[in-house]
């Protein structure tokens, strides 16, 4: 693909965002929660794990745990026991539990709302603090997942790049901050249902007009 100009990676971005939003006007978080700190819970147990699988976890332990002072209070092996079909269970209890007991202490048993004070607590990560500030607090969020990742990688805004900061520095340039966030879900539906890591459906793509990967089995072009 010729050299683009970041004017020329803006137009093909909107382009491709106006696609995809057509192809999926109900993008959102797919993990099922009511408040947020469910919402902080359910995003720290996705983690190297599917929604789907978050989502028959949740509900049981929603009911259960109703404030961050329930949560830090709960033992680590209750937890692990809890957390366990979702993976990785001895981490992400320790996390929730540092998590909620920090909430209780310093923040009311609330989730503060700004970038900066999220991305400082236990077990919150830029794609998290950015998960929460776009889901719950309507501000714009680039949240770089797995999916994200790949796509960015294919559809020729980054190249053979992994790294989840980087990527998101340099999708803010070409992304209009008012469309963050729906180009995160935008991302995570698209890899979902069409741009898959192994095969992904090119001929069947919604933007793969746009797409310098489309026909090469999603492995962008040298
Ligand atoms: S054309 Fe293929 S590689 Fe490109 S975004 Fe679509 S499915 Fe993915």
């Amino acid at each position: 693909m010729a050299r683009e100009t970041l004017q020329q990676r803006q137009a093909r971005a909107k382009a491709i965002l106006r696609r995809l939003r057509k192809a999926y006007p109900d993008a959102k978080c797919e993990l099922d929660w009511g408040t947020p700190l469910e919402l902080a819970v359910a995003t720290i147990l996705s983690a190297q794990c599917t929604d789907k699988r978050v989502n028959l976890t949740t509900p049981a332990l929603f009911r259960k745990y109703r404030s961050a002072r329930d949560w830090a209070a709960a033992p680590q092996e209750t937890l692990e026991r809890e957390f366990h079909s979702t993976g990785f269970f001895r981490n992400k209890a320790k996390n929730v539990r540092a998590l909620m007991a920090r909430l209780d202490a310093e923040f009311g048993g609330e989730l503060p709302g700004d970038f900066d004070t999220l991305v400082s607590l236990p077990g919150i990560g830029r794609k998290t603090a950015n998960l929460l500030v776009a889901t719950v607090f309507g501000k714009p969020g680039l949240v770089v997942d797995t999916h994200f990742i790949r796509l960015s990688n294919r559809l020729g805004f980054v190249k053979n790049e992994t790294d989840a900061a980087k990527i998101e520095r340099t999708m803010q340039k070409i992304i209009p901050e008012a469309d963050w966030t729906d180009w995160s879900h935008a991302m995570v539906f698209h890899g979902r249902r069409c741009c898959f890591a192994r095969r992904p459906e090119c001929a069947a793509c919604p933007v793969r007009t746009w797409c310098p990967a489309s026909g090469t089995g999603g492995v962008p072009p040298k």
